[in-house]
This record gives structure tokens, C-alpha cells and sequence, in this order.
């Protein structure tokens, strides 16, 4: 199974696709990776939806990721009389400690953490941004705000703090039960929501070690001002569109997503641009203009994979939403504009050992014409540094061990094989032009470019490039062994 595009499709299971055929057709319909949102999944619908997952792979022989994202620290306000509030424009409002129900002058907030941080300034953002406030006076027991935005609230809605760093661990209760039944389930990425910082990060990689990759999401201002720690920490990364245009001004965030895609290239770190990417396709089986061009625009950045939330988990169109996302990235990979700024938004490679291969890969393949690169690869991590360079050519990770292969089905331009250590340096080369051949990247007389460490199956040392050609029956041109 072999897509004609170097970009991914990440695609969100939910009602409208939890069902295994529906799971398989989208699957051949080009999906590399399924989410599970542990905001809306139980336990029991994350484990049919995993093992629906893998019994698809296991039909097609074939690696698809399989990505968790946890719900993270969500806060809302208490319960309103009658359920709801007009709150005006220009009015003061204040949030506080009593627990009967509000009014339109002020109502229960149960978060001690933000009575804690929030300072006067600040802002904050109730309802997904359809109301919004600047606090006036603050202490430990009463946030005082200024109505900037009011309108109707009603009890429990959702409120955020954009300019507030919060002392909050990065899972709560919940992300912790669900983040445990995920590693259980072996799923082979987990997404952090609301990440605010690097160190958090790193204090869910001490309580996952190398269970799963970690995936942190870009949504918090405080997180796009740490950026480069956060994608150092992280194995991945992903642009959430939606929570950064409540927590943000909207007109930022394409900016912030192709600085977020730029430095995650640079980083050799994976990156997903996601949600609302053809949100009309939630009920409309053609996308609008304006979406075909905001996909367009993520794969023309160069970004890893793009993804479908509501279009794929609710939607009446998710096979279409797919479709529609799959011939948009082909059309724009086939543009000539496209290696044009792919070659312009390359950066240096790093003065290490597997850079120099990554690059020197990359350009052997195209000075020489070749048909594909491919890497032996324990972890990954070569297959990474060699994708950076994004190379004119398939890149195929062979690999014996399963989770490194689903991991790398998020990767851009990867196709990853599971197949066992080859014995010797001959074996190797042949297992390769053999694999390149049967998947048709490489005719008789091509030739591809091969990199490994040796001695073989030694993870983190990849040392070694060779050049092989193929004959007619896909074996290496006698000379070359
Ligand atoms: C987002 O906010 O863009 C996002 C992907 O997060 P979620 O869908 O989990 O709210």
C-alpha cells in the first residue's frame, strides 16, 4: 500500500467512523495515522477503536499510527441561576470563591490555581472566545474583570487565560487514568494538551520513558513563547489551530503556524497542521475554496502530516473529506513551485555524524538520479534526520521493530517496512534494492541510495552510505555486492 504523496493524513475516529469497515475504507482512502480523542472516547471505545486500528493494519500488512490525544487541563466556570447569564459589554464581573449560583454581576470559579497566577492585564476568554474580559483587581478569593466582549454565558462553559502561566502539572486526574489505559493499549503517540511550558514535557517523558512518542500541541501563547525548548522536548508536534484562535488573536495563528512548521522542520521533529482544515465537510460533501487553499498552504510549508477533526469523527463526508485531502496534497506535491520552496526553506544540517549522512543522502540522490533512499533504522531517528532534508525521492525506513514503523507513519515522506536485521553488509544491500524493487521505486539499471550503522543493529549509529543498482529481477548489479 503505497500513497502517491509525501505528506500524511492524520484523521480523527468518532461516531462517523468508529465502525471497522468504516475504519478500513478510510484507511485505502489514504489514512497514515488515527487520533482517539480521550476528551470523547471511554475507555472501552478507545480499546474497539485500537484494536480495529491494528486488525485493519495487520489485513494490509501495512504500519498505521495510532496517535492518543489527551483531553489536558480544561477549566470552566460555575452554575449560573436558571442556567445562564446576559453579561454587558463594559460592565464589571467578577469571578470568586462562593459557590451559590451566579448572576450577570458574578459567578463561582473552582479553580484555586487561577486566583493563584492571574494578575491585572491579563485576559480571559470565556465560552471559546465568543466572550471576552480584562481583570481589573485580583487577589487569592475574587478576580475583578472588565467586560471587553459580553454576551450570553450559560453555567459550566469553558474559560481560558491566555496571558496566565498556571503552577498546574501538565496531566490532570483524568489524563492520568487515560493516559495509562493508552500505554496499556500500545498506542504509538500520545498528544499533550495545553502544554505551557518545556519542563512540561519533559515530566510526562519521566512517567512514559519510551512507552510512546510524545506529541505536544501548540495552543497557549505561553507555549508558542517557548517554542524551541517545547519542540526540543518533544518527539512531535502539533499546530491546534482551534484553542490557539481562542487563546490568540485569529489573524496570528497562520504566522505562528508557519513559524511552528519552519522550526519543527529544522528540528527534524514531525509536525501536524490541524483543525477545521475542511470543516464544510462536516455537512457539505465539496470543501470551500478557501479551506482547499488553507490544506494547500500547510503542504506547500513542508509540514509532516495534515489532519481532520470534526470532518472524520462526526461528519456525513469523512471518506470524501479524506479523498478531497489526499488529491489537494498530490496536486500540490506534483507543482513545480513545490520543491522550489521546499529547496528555500531547507535549513544547515546539524554538525553531527547523522546529519552529514542525511545531507550527503540527500544529495547523492539527486546529483545521481536516484530511485529512493533507503535507511536501516532501530529507533527512527536517521529516517527523521534524512526527512528533514526533504529529498526529491522515497524515503523507505526498513526496520525490525513495530513501534519504530507506526511511529514513523506520521512522518512526511516515509514509508516504513517492518522486516527483520539483515545478517551482513551484503545481505543488506540486497534486502534493500529487493524491497525498493518490489515496491516499484526502482526499475532494472536504477539505483538507490542505502544508509545503516554498523556494525548492523546497533541503534544511534548510522555511519555508513552505499550506492547500489538494481538488475531485471530487482537483485544488486553484480559488482555492487
Ligand atoms: C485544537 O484546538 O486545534 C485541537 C486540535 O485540540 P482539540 O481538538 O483536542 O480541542
Amino acid at each position: 500500500m503505497r500513497r502517491n504523496r509525501r505528506v500524511k493524513i492524520v484523521a480523527t475516529l468518532g461516531p462517523a467512523s468508529a465502525a471497522p469497515e468504516m475504519i478500513e475504507r478510510l484507511f485505502l482512502a489514504g489514512v497514515d495515522v488515527f487520533r482517539i480523542n480521550m476528551s470523547h472516547s471511554s475507555h472501552d471505545g478507545a480499546k474497539t477503536l485500537y484494536n480495529a486500528v491494528r486488525a485493519c493494519a495487520a489485513r494490509h500488512r501495512h504500519p498505521i499510527g495510532i496517535l492518543a490525544d489527551l483531553q489536558g487541563p480544561k477549566f470552566r466556570v460555575g452554575e449560573f441561576q436558571g442556567g445562564r447569564a446576559d453579561i454587558e459589554t463594559k460592565s464589571q464581573f467578577r469571578f470568586d470563591r462562593n459557590e451559590t449560583p451566579g448572576n450577570a454581576e458574578r459567578v463561582f470559579l473552582p479553580h484555586s490555581q487561577i486566583f493563584d497566577a492571574i494578575e491585572p492585564g491579563h485576559h480571559l476568554v470565556l465560552d471559546d472566545g465568543k466572550l471576552r474580559m480584562r481583570v481589573v483587581d485580583a487577589s487569592k478569593t475574587e478576580i475583578v474583570a472588565e467586560v471587553v466582549v459580553g454576551g450570553m454565558l450559560a453555567s459550566r462553559k469553558g474559560i481560558s487565560m491566555p496571558d496566565t502561566l498556571l503552577a498546574i502539572s501538565p496531566l490532570t486526574e483524568k489524563d492520568k487514568l487515560d493516559l495509562a489505559h493508552a500505554l496499556k493499549l500500545g498506542v504509538d503517540w500520545v498528544a499533550l494538551s495545553f502544554v505551557q511550558r518545556a519542563e512540561d514535557v519533559h515530566e510526562v517523558r519521566r512517567q512514559i520513558g519510551t512507552r510512546a512518542a510524545i506529541l505536544s500541541k501548540i495552543e497557549k501563547p505561553s507555549a508558542v513563547a517557548d517554542l524551541e525548548d517545547i519542540i526540543a522536548a518533544s518527539d512531535g508536534i502539533m499546530v491546534a489551530r482551534g484553542d490557539l484562535g481562542v487563546e490568540m488573536p485569529v489573524e496570528k495563528v497562520p504566522g505562528i503556524q508557519k513559524r511552528i512548521t519552519q522550526m519543527s522542520r529544522a528540528a527534524g521533529k514531525p509536525v501536524i497542521v490541524a483543525t477545521q482544515m475542511l470543516e464544510s465537510m462536516i455537512s457539505s460533501p465539496m470543501p470551500t475554496r478557501a479551506e482547499v487553499s488553507d490544506v494547500a498552504t500547510a503542504v506547500f510549508d513542508g509540514a509532516d502530516a495534515i489532519m481532520l477533526s470534526a470532518e472524520s469523527a462526526v461528519g456525513q463526508y469523512p471518506t470524501e473529506a479524506i479523498q478531497m485531502m489526499d488529491k489537494i496534497a498530490i496536486e500540490v506535491e506534483s507543482d513545480p513551485v513545490y520543491e522550489a520552496i521546499l529547496y528555500a526553506t531547507k535549513t544547515m544540517p546539524q554538525p553531527t555524524g547523522a546529519d552529514a549522512i542525511a545531507a550527503a543522502a540527500s544529495a547523492i540522490a539527486d546529483t545521481v538520479k536516484l530511485g529512493a533512499i533507503v535507511c536501516y533504522t532501530a529507533t527512527g531517528s536517521t529516517v527523521l534526520r534524512v526527512t528533514r532534508e526533504r529529498p526529491g525521492i522515497p524515503v523507505i525506513g526498513l526496520t525490525p521493530v513495530e513501534s519504530t514503523a507506526r511511529r514513523l507513519a506520521l512522518v512526511w515522506g516515509v514509508q516504513s517496512i517492518l522486516t527483520g536485521d539483515p545478517e551482513n553488509l551484503s545481505h543488506m544491500v540486497r534486502k534493500a534494492c529487493r524491497i525498493a524493487f518490489e515496491e516499484g521505486l526502482v526499475k532494472p539499471r536504477d539505483g538507490l541510495l542505502i544508509t545503516a550503522g554498523i556494525p548492523l543493529g546497533s541503534p544511534g549509529a548510522t555511519n555508513m552510505i552505499r550506492i547500489a543498482f538494481v538488475d531485471e529481477s530487482g537483485a544488486p548489479i553484480a559488482e555492487d555486492v
